[in-house]
């Protein structure tokens, strides 16, 4: 049985997940701190799939930290574009933020009738010296036509959730949470932390 370890490392500088993550982990009763508070800056993603990249951002903070690290990658997949921006969804804009990458969403689904999507995530925690856990999650919704609400980050304002008959950037945090891919990804890997630190 392994050590229960008093600190986790959230291997993330994005304002948004750093304002949902340590939520969903409160119930480990284990600290969370962000990387930039040990002076880690991003991981390159040079990884094809959410999984890779995941496990490439948590390696990273683990080895820069020795310390265990937690990474999430994520991003919003739209079924008439085959799946773009994927992996991309941060840089989708060639890095220029948020409001360009919803701008290029809306331009690129303009006229388009079909307007599923879904939010996926891969969650992974890496503890030095030993197996990566990894959980994932998928959150399906549609394309608005325009931005709705202003909470959440990226694509939440575009996001529309049919069952909440709104955006995600309209949903409370705990909503959002409580549903969300991130949300799911982050609960299925307690369950699997819980187990291995019980
Ligand atoms: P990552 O930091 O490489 O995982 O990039 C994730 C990107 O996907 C974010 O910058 C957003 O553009 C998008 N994304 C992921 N999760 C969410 C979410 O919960 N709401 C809105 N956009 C998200």
């Amino acid at each position: 049985m392994s050590r229960r370890p008093d600190k986790i490392v959230m291997a993330t500088s994005n304002p948004g997940k750093i304002r949902e993550i340590p939520r969903m982990l409160e119930g480990l009763g284990i600290e969370i701190v962000a990387q930039s508070e040990f002076g880690v800056s991003d991981a390159d993603e040079t990884g094809t799939t959410f999984a890779e990249n995941s496990l490439i951002k948590a390696q990273h903070a683990a080895d820069a930290t020795d310390l265990p690290a937690i990474a999430d990658d994520s991003g919003l997949a739209v079924d008439a574009l085959d799946g773009a921006p994927g992996v991309y969804s941060a840089r989708y804009a060639d890095g220029a933020g948020d409001e360009a990458n919803n701008d290029k969403l809306l331009a690129a689904l303009e006229g388009v009738k079909d307007r599923g999507a879904a939010f996926h995530c891969v969650a992974t925690f890496v503890a030095p010296g030993d197996v990566p856990l990894v959980a994932a999650g998928e959150w399906r919704g549609t394309i608005l036509h325009q931005r709705q609400g202003d909470g959440g980050f990226g694509y939440d304002p575009l996001f529309f959730v049919p069952e909440c008959g709104c955006s995600s950037a309209e949903l409370p945090p705990v909503e959002k949470n409580a549903r969300s891919h991130r949300g799911q990804a982050l609960r299925k890997l307690v369950e699997l932390l819980e187990q291995k630190y019980a």
